[in-house]
C-alpha cells in the first residue's frame, strides 16, 4: 500500500469509528431482536384484531377455557413434572403431557425444563438469566427472552428426560403442534358459527380470541412467575433468592404464586403448602392421580413444615 492509500484507510477507519455510535449499534441489536422474535411480536400484534372482529359469548368462553387449560398444562406438566419430576407416570402419558404442554407455545418440554432447572440452580445469582436483580421487572418478565437467542436446549440439565426419543423429537418439532392447535381452534370456530348463530359468533372471532388473545394472556401469566413472584409478596422461608409467596399470583397462575414455598422445596407436587394456600394445579394433579394416569405425588417433608411454622412466628 502506498502512503496515500494508507492515509485514506487510516482516515476512513477513524471516520467509521466515529460514525458508529452506540445508538446505531443499539438500533442494529433491536432490529436483530425483532428479526429473531417476529413470531412472538406478530402474535402480540394480532391481539389488536379483537377490536375488528368483535366479541361474543362463545368466543370469550373459548378464550378463557383454553387459557385455563393451558395454564394447567404448563404448571402441572412442564413445571411440576418435566422440570421437577414431582410425580410418576407412564411413558405414554408422559408423551401426552409433553404434547399438551407444547400447545402453550413455550417451546419444547426439554428446552423449558432445562432452562427452568438452571434457574433453580442459580436463582438470583449472575448466572440466573431471568433474575429481576439483573435488570428489574421487565427484564425478568420478557426482556431476557427477547434479548437472547435462547433456542438452545440445556442438555446438561435434562439428561434424565433426553433419553426418551419422543421428547427429543418434540423439542425440535413443537412448532407443528402450534399450527395443529391453531387449526383445531379454527375448526371449533366454524362449528360454533353454525351451532350458535344467535350469539353472532364467527369463526374468525373464535380464532382471534381463542388463539391470539388466550396465548398472549397465557404467556404473560407464565412470565409473572419469573418477574412478579421474585418481587412482590411475603417470604415464609429465608431461601438464597428473592422468591415470594403471593396470593393474587397464585390465583391467576393456578398455584404457582406460592413461589417462595416452591423455591424452598421444588420437589413437592403441591406449591400451596397449607390448606388456605389455593393451588388449583395441585387439585388438578390430585384428581388426575385418581384416574391412575399419574401416581406417587410427592409432598414436602415434615421438617419443611416445621421450618415454615417457626419462621412465621
Ligand atoms: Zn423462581
Ligand atoms: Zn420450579
Amino acid at each position: 500500500m502506498n502512503a496515500r492509500v494508507t492515509k485514506l484507510v487510516d482516515e476512513t477507519d477513524a471516520e467509521i469509528d466515529v460514525q458508529l455510535p452506540t445508538r446505531v449499534e443499539r438500533a442494529y441489536t433491536a432490529w436483530q431482536s425483532v428479526r429473531y422474535n417476529w413470531g412472538f411480536l406478530a402474535i402480540h400484534l394480532a391481539v389488536l384484531a379483537a377490536f375488528f372482529v368483535g366479541v361474543s359469548w362463545p368466543a370469550l368462553i373459548t378464550c378463557l377455557g383454553l387459557y385455563w387449560l393451558r395454564v394447567l398444562f404448563i404448571t402441572g406438566f412442564y413445571h411440576r413434572y418435566f422440570s421437577h419430576r414431582t410425580f410418576e407416570t407412564s411413558r405414554v402419558f408422559q408423551a401426552c403431557m409433553a404434547v399438551l404442554g407444547t400447545t402453550s407455545i413455550q417451546k419444547g418440554p426439554l428446552w423449558w425444563a432445562g432452562h427452568h432447572r438452571y434457574h433453580h440452580r442459580h436463582s438470583d445469582t449472575p448466572e440466573d438469566v431471568h433474575s429481576p436483580l439483573r435488570g428489574g421487572f421487565w427484564w425478568a418478565h420478557v426482556g431476557w427472552l427477547l434479548a437472547y437467542n435462547r433456542n438452545d436446549t440445556r442438555w446438561q440439565e435434562v439428561k434424565d428426560l433426553a433419553r426418551f426419543r419422543e421428547l427429543r423429537v418434540l423439542d425440535r418439532v413443537y412448532i407443528l403442534i402450534t399450527f395443529a392447535f391453531a387449526g383445531l381452534i379454527a375448526v371449533l370456530g366454524i362449528w360454533m358459527e353454525r351451532a350458535f348463530p344467535a350469539t353472532g359468533v364467527t369463526w374468525l372471532q373464535v380464532f382471534v380470541w381463542g388463539f391470539f388473545v388466550g396465548t398472549v394472556l397465557l404467556w404473560h401469566t407464565t412470565y409473572l412467575i419469573n418477574s412478579g413472584a421474585h418481587i412482590w409478596g411475603s417470604r415464609r422461608f429465608s431461601t438464597d433468592d428473592t422468591s415470594r409467596n403471593n396470593f393474587f399470583l397464585a390465583l391467576i397462575t393456578l398455584g404457582e404464586g406460592w413461589h417462595n414455598n416452591h423455591h424452598r422445596y421444588p420437589g413437592s407436587e403441591r406449591n400451596g403448602f397449607l390448606w388456605w394456600e389455593i393451588d388449583v394445579t395441585h387439585y388438578f394433579l390430585t384428581a388426575l392421580s385418581w384416574t391412575g394416569l399419574i401416581w406417587d405425588l410427592r409432598r414436602p417433608p415434615a421438617h419443611v413444615y416445621e421450618e415454615g411454622a417457626s419462621s412465621s412466628q
